[in-house]
């Protein structure tokens, strides 16, 4: 981009799911003006969900992980720019500076800047051998080391190290995943699940170092630039060729700090992605906003909530606001189980586990005062089909029915 290149009626910061839907849903509700899509990365807005399943595995390429065709963006008018940063915002004036030094100017502007993998500070966080995934650039990186008979460390039971655990398993490499947490899942997860997951991998040969903390990564002995294991609190040594961290996201929220917008786990927005800024926007995984779901208050990492927020962001630079009117869903790809999961389980009182319809399926709906407000399940599409119809219209079957296999969940709806 050229300095001063001048200024687009909405420029949305950040080309990824939320970003660029939102800039999709603009057109789509009749949107005439000028729409400016900026990207730190150079790959149109893509599905990052496969890059920890079928694209670490090599089954898809980057080609089908585009959420759509170049040609879309130039139909639709849409202005992308990719390996553009932007550094800061000049809210007074309404001018973004650029990574290159220059500006371009805004009418409303949409963060959609989503986060970054969280890194530990710790000995030894600077070796080779160290990786992350949230991009496509980060698999590049990871998969020559990726490889038949290299011994994986992974760093953080959450769904990304268990999917990325599966994968390895599957590639012939040999996986120790560390734990803080008593259990894996702990902290999006029932204990059900949680030992679920925790049986099928260990069938896998994974092995789990739970209750324990990582206190430094230790250089390999041929080459004290590259890490050779990882030291866990107590003192053992986990012998690693690489190592993954997946110890969660850090909202990317450092250009709405610095141009003094609210930032507290995330760009503080309203039910309509509103900032404290009247013309600026937050939007999918860098947004906190309230989740009318629960009444509180959420920053949520995932799909559906990142396309909710783009509808929601559009609706509003529409002139036709309709607020953030979705329930929480999630799925999870590792091995031959797919989980779904909808609804947010913490709170819950009560589980209710009902006999899966295959050998590894599994389903678990949490109840609060009798209502469904979350359920697990694994292969088990139609179930989750009622459950999502459960927990959207708050129904409170009876817990010994649900528990019933024999009872059709539609006839509880
Ligand atoms: C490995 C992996 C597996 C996942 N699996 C699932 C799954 O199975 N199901 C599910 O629902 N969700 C999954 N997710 C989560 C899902 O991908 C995210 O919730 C979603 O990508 C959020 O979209 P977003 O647009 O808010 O942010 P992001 O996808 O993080 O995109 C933000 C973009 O903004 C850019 N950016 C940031 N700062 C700037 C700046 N200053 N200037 C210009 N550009 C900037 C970034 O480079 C990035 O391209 C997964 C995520 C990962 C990483």
């Amino acid at each position: 981009m050229s300095e001063n290149s001048g200024r687009a009626d909405v420029v949305i910061v950040g080309g990824s799911h939320a970003g660029g839907e939102c800039a999709f849903r603009l057109r789509q509700g009749g949107f005439t003006g000028s729409i400016a899509l900026l990207s730190s990365e150079n790959v149109l807005p893509y599905h990052r969900p496969p890059l920890s399943k079928a694209f670490l595995s090599g089954e898809v390429t980057v080609d089908s992980l585009l959420l759509r065709a170049p040609a879309a963006y130039e139909k639709a008018g849409i202005a992308w720019h990719p390996s553009t940063t932007v550094t800061a915002i000049d809210r007074a004036a309404h001018r973004l500076t650029l990574q290159d030094g220059a500006t371009l100017g805004y009418g409303k502007l949409v963060l959609a800047t989503g986060g970054r993998a969280r890194l530990l500070p710790i000995p030894g966080g600077d070796l080779a051998g160290l990786y992350t995934i949230r991009s496509i650039a980060d698999v590049d990186a990871l998969r020559p080391a990726f490889t038949a008979g290299k011994r994986l460390v992974i760093v953080g039971a959450g769904y990304i190290g268990l999917e990325v655990a599966a994968v390895a398993i599957k590639t012939g490499l040999s996986v120790d995943v560390v734990e803080f947490a008593p259990r894996v899942l702990a902290r999006v997860a029932g204990p059900e699940l949680s030992a679920f997951y925790e049986k099928a991998h260990a069938a896998h040969g994974v092995k789990f170092h739970l209750n324990t903390g990582v206190e430094a990564f230790l250089p390999a002995a041929g080459d004290a630039s590259h890490v050779g294991a990882v030291r866990c609190a107590g003192g053992a040594a986990l012998p690693a060729d690489l190592v993954l961290v997946a110890a969660g996201l850090v909202p990317n929220v450092e250009l709405a700090q610095a141009a003094g917008l609210e930032v507290n786990n995330g760009v503080v927005v309203d039910e309509f992605c509103q900032s404290s800024d009247p013309d600026i926007l937050a939007i999918g995984d860098c947004a906190n906003f309230p989740l009318p779901f629960t009444g509180q208050r959420a920053r949520l990492e995932s799909v559906p909530n990142a396309t909710e927020h783009a509808r929601v962001a559009a609706s509003v630079l529409n002139g036709a606001p309709s607020a953030y009117n979705a329930v929480p869903w999630f799925w999870s790809d590792q091995y031959n189980l797919k989980l779904q999961s909808v609804g947010l389980s913490q709170g819950h009182d009560q589980v209710v586990l009902r006999a899966p319809r295959t050998p590894e399926g599994f389903v678990a709906f949490y109840l609060k005062e009798g209502r469904v407000i979350a359920a697990d399940c694994v292969n088990a599409i139609a179930e989750f089909n009622q459950a999502k119809r459960f927990v959207t219209n708050k129904l409170s079957p009876a817990p010994a029915l649900l528990a019933d296999s024999a009872v059709e969940l539609k006839s509880l709806s």
